[in-house]
């Protein structure tokens, strides 16, 4: 089946790396998303991932601890530079061409963020792993990825959960929540379903980007939203 889209970005969160654990990376779970990755990127699909940090380091987390906000912002910047680089690793073990690209400049670690660049690198065929978030504090990933997904002219932002779409309440704790197959953008924003910061979402409706929200634990779960199947909400 044709996929849906040409060009995407997929949000992957520091907590889909950690698998069961509670910090750090699950090697088992990364290998399993980097085989879906590879899975879409043999569909033909260009990728560009923007990776979170929260399973080492988030900025809420030490400014609680005394550190100053900004500071502890740019820890948890660090952090997702670390789990990019994890993926890469993983990713290039498996045969795919990848590029890390920080929006913060490292350059004896990884490439800076250029947008013509990583334009450049997915119409090569690589796959592009954005890290840093957006440089700045205060963000999200998600924000960032809302971000990267307009400027690079990705066709959809795939966000993966730990479930297969947007309920009314949390279906693990509540039996009677009510799955959303589609909604707008609005009705996340004043009927305040977590699934992403405000800001993310304002951005991908400003900048007319569908919102997939589906399950990263499904086996084949980003081939099959890719191609429409399964299980997942739309946001548009
Ligand atoms: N962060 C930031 N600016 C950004 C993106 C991230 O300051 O543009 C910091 C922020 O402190 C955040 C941390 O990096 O808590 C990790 O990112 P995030 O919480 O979005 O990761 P995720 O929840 O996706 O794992």
């Amino acid at each position: 089946m044709k996929p849906l889209y040409k060009r995407i970005l997929l949000k992957l969160s520091g907590e889909a790396l950690m698998g069961t654990q509670s910090y750090g990376l699950d090697s088992s779970t990364m290998d399993r998303i980097c085989k879906e990755i590879k899975e879409a990127h043999t569909l033909g699909i260009e990728q560009a991932l923007v990776v979170g940090g929260g399973n080492i380091f988030r900025g809420l987390q030490g400014e609680a601890q005394g550190i100053e906000r900004t500071t502890s912002d740019h820890m948890g910047m660090l952090a997702t530079v670390m789990n990019a680089l994890a993926l890469q690793s993983r990713l290039e073990h498996m045969g795919l061409e990848t590029r890390v690209m920080s929006a913060i400049p490292m350059h004896s670690i990884c490439e800076p963020y250029i947008r013509r660049r990583a334009v450049h690198h997915m119409e090569k065929g690589r796959i592009v792993i954005c890290a840093a978030g957006s440089g700045s504090p205060y963000f999200t990933t998600d924000s960032a990825a809302a971000l990267r997904a307009s400027e690079l002219n990705c066709q959809v932002l795939m966000k993966g959960t730990k479930v297969d779409g947007i309920y009314s309440a949390d279906p693990l704790k509540d039996k009677d929540a009510v799955f959303y197959p589609e909604l707008s953008y609005q009705q996340v924003l004043t009927e305040n379903l977590r699934v992403m910061d405000t800001a993310a979402i304002a951005l991908a409706r400003e900048s007319q980007i569908p919102i997939m929200v589906f399950s990263i634990l499904n086996p084949h779960g980003i081939r099959d939203a890719l191609q429409g199947k399964g299980r997942f909400t739309i946001i548009q």
